[in-house]
């Protein structure tokens, strides 16, 4: 048996679950992980991810050096490039030197392997000739739900404190910005209001648009064990047949999109059959007079006519849900990721308020969320409408306390809300965005209709790639500095029960790779030097220091030090450094005062089935991947689940002469793939359902960019689509990137 060097505990880079890891090092390389069995977030339990998905850190494509294109470095000193040259025949085989190609043959595009030095100085030249010719709008950065809080605290301030801008965002607009505006309009705060294991406090949960066996593992462990242990009673909402459905008291199989009329319909009943809590609405809520008034036509048969579920069984799930002591609503991006994902997650608020289901242990409303620090990282302020701590950008007094903060002029700061993720890109053109600054996102697999993405990335200026691996989006980038992983850095990451825990560096960075938040720093120095514009603090030696300058601001935060929450992490708000944390909100007031019902209309998915189009596809997420798949199809995770699949109905498949693993062409109205089948009844008739971690056949080719109006997160989870067979040579080669670049 191996015996480890040291084992460092640390957090899973994976899913918002947060589970802590033990990874057992020797001679610098991570050969296990384990879990403690007193880790209050999952009990010494680990999904395959946390279990062996860690590999990727010792991937030969990761890249060790930081690369630019040639043309840049040709601008900027040839000896740089002869020297750089020199020193790199003798390195070793890193995997990723076939990109690199020969500097006395080759073309401008060719990535070079440079020193820091050269890499930060381009980056901060380039970036400053732009702003100081196209100014702040010409400016964006999406933040990294994978880096740390410290790491994104310091992107969102470098672009708002030295560039003047808000157009800073991250994934978070893909996943849940319908459950986030939603629930700041409904109650003033966004995250989950109870933690996952509280699960075990319920009589009844509704768990919807969430495959959570998947993509929460442990969490779906938790409601097994509320249900087989407890004796809760589970309703699975979902229109795919996932594997929570075996332990569910009720399965309602709803049309994808269908939510507002099925969970209004459910509002409908709690009030006919007057099983509302009137003390909660009379005390805690506003805007419940105008709600009723709407309620009038979504009876629950008007429901089962555009959801397909029976109108007793929606009877049947709300008078469960309404009579219960303690039910909790649990939901994922089936909510979200929709043109009305606003009013999706808004039509679960009122089944909350109508029935006072939150505010108390073993109740609430409970988005969760999707990667490790996407909590965080949504804390943090990397998003265009808030600094960190959700305080707007267009509200004086808060642009006035972090102008202080960060040492800015009164009034340097910009007022104007920024562009979300979605619009940084379709603005890439002339007169528009110019530089992008990516740390960690992938882009060219996340977005939606990835024909168009394409078409905006190319129009971008000037592009920078802050990763580990050349992924599909770093393939469009002028220079990449090269990131360490989770497991080379300190930090901390805030889960989906708003845990903040402590992130720990394992062995030390691998090659010339640097931690994030290092980076930055140095970027950040280099830029302000050559500005003239000095701010608070770039000079940090340890993270710990970047948390605590937010801190300072964000009361939420305000409690947590590195020394508290150095076991088990502490569950925000911790408003003093004394305070326990909060794992339960609610219980007095909302932080808005009163919780605002919202009178809904039902307004279908954008793209109906037709007979050009006649299934809808869904996408989603497997166990044994993650998103884009820059870490886990780098891991060995990528040999349990090699290949993308599309998962039919068995009666479709019969009607289209399709047989379990036959290649197959699914196509809409803006591209293609070419995978193969698998026919199961997992999924429903009319319902085809692709993963999008795969680049070889990726579902965002097919996805409508349709977006929700206040949200503006598009509809990933319903478009239209046809299937055909298709031949064993049109499947896509899985060595090919979807992208090679701009070049
Ligand atoms: Fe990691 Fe999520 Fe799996 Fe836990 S459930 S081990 S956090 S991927």
């Amino acid at each position: 048996m191996i015996k480890p060097d040291h084992i460092t505990t640390t957090t899973c880079p994976y899913c918002g679950v947060g589970c802590t890891l033990e990874l057992h090092v020797k001679d610098d390389f991570i050969f296990k992980v384990t879990s403690p069995f007193d880790s209050p977030v999952n009990h010494g339990n680990l999904c395959v991810k946390g279990r062996f998905g860690y590999d990727f850190v010792y991937h030969p494509k990761r890249v060790l050096t930081p690369m630019v294109r040639r043309y840049l470095l040709e601008s900027v000193q040839s000896s740089v490039i002869s020297e750089q040259w020199r020193s790199r025949k003798d390195a070793p085989d890193l995997g990723y030197q076939s990109l690199i190609t020969n500097y006395q043959s080759q073309t401008p595009w060719d990535w070079i392997e440079t020193d820091w030095n050269t890499a930060l100085d381009i980056t901060a030249n380039k970036l400053i000739e732009i702003y100081q010719r196209d100014g702040s709008d010409a400016m964006a950065v999406y933040c990294c739900a994978k880096a740390t809080n410290e790491d994104n605290y310091l992107l969102q301030k470098l672009y708002r404190a030295l560039f003047r801008t808000n157009n800073v965002d991250h994934c978070t607009r893909l996943c849940h910005a319908g459950s986030v505006v939603a629930l700041q309009q409904a109650v003033g705060s966004s995250a989950m209001s109870n933690t996952a294991s509280q699960v075990t406090m319920n009589d009844v949960f509704i768990v919807t648009g969430s495959n959570t066996t998947e993509n929460h593992p442990i969490i779906s462990l938790q409601m097994k064990e509320a249900v087989e242990k407890h004796g809760a009673k589970m309703i699975v909402i979902d229109p795919r047949r996932i594997e929570l459905v075996d332990f569910a008291e009720m399965w309602l199989p709803l049309k994808p999109g269908t939510n507002v009329p099925l969970f209004t319909a459910m509002a409908y009943v709690i009030v006919e059959e007057n099983l509302v809590n009137h003390d909660f609405i009379d005390d805690r809520t506003e805007g419940y007079p105008e709600f009723l008034a709407s309620l009038e036509k979504f009876t629950p048969e008007y429901a089962e006519q555009i959801c397909g579920v029976p109108a007793e069984d929606i009877r049947k799930a709300a008078r469960l849900y309404a009579k219960a002591k303690n039910a909790a609503i649990y939901w994922g991006m089936g909510i979200s990721q929709l043109s009305h994902g606003t009013a999706s997650a808004m039509a679960l608020i009122h089944l909350a308020f109508l029935t006072g289901h939150i505010g108390r242990d073993g109740t609430g409303l409970n988005p969760l969320r999707g990667q490790n620090n996407v909590q965080g990282a949504s804390d943090m302020g990397a998003m265009p409408f808030h600094y960190p701590g959700y305080m707007r950008v267009d509200d004086e007094a808060n642009a006035a306390q972090w102008e202080k903060t960060w040492n800015i002029e009164p009034g340097g700061l910009s007022r104007r809300l920024g562009l979300t993720t979605t619009e940084i890109l379709s603005h890439a053109y002339e007169g528009g965005i110019r530089a992008l600054y990516i740390m960690g996102e992938n882009p060219m697999m996340s977005e939606p209709n990835l024909n168009e993405t394409r078409k905006h990335m190319e129009q971008l200026e000037f592009l920078v790639a802050q990763d580990i691996f050349i992924n599909e989006s770093a393939a469009f980038a002028d220079v990449f500095l090269p990131a360490t992983p989770f497991a080379e850095k300190d930090g901390t990451f805030s889960n989906t029960d708003r845990r903040v825990q402590r992130v720990r560096a394992a062995q030390p960075p691998r090659g010339q790779s640097r931690p994030d938040w290092q980076i930055l720093c140095d970027l950040a120095q280099r830029i302000e030097a050559r500005l003239g514009r000095p701010t608070a603090r770039w000079d940090y030696t340890h993270p710990e220091q970047i948390l605590r300058e937010m801190a300072g601001v964000n009361p939420d935060y305000a409690g947590i030090t590195y020394e508290r929450i150095d076991k088990v992490g502490l569950i925000y708000p911790v408003p003093d450094l004394t305070h326990p944390g909060t794992p339960t909100l609610f219980t007095q007031s909302f932080p808005r005062g009163r919780g605002k019902f919202t009178p809904l209309d039902y307004v279908p998915v954008r793209e109906q089935a037709d007979d050009e189009y006649p299934f809808i596809l869904t996408t989603g997420r497997l166990l044994e991947h993650w998103h884009g798949g820059t870490m886990t199809r780098n891991s060995a995770l990528n040999e349990a689940y090699p290949e993308a699949r599309v998962e039919i109905h068995p009666a479709d498949a019969e009607i289209h002469g399709i047989r379990n693993g036959d290649p197959v062409k699914v196509q809409s109205r803006r591209g293609e793939v070419v995978l193969r089948a698998t026919v199961t009844e997992k999924t429903s008739v009319g319902v085809v359902f692709i993963p999008w971690h795969f680049h070889e056949a990726a579902a965002n080719l097919l996805t409508n960019d349709a977006l929700d109006p206040q949200a503006k997160i598009p509809e990933f989870k319903a478009c239209a689509v046809q299937v055909f067979p298709a031949r064993e040579n049109e499947l896509s080669n899985p060595d090919v990137m979807l992208s090679r670049g701009r070049y």
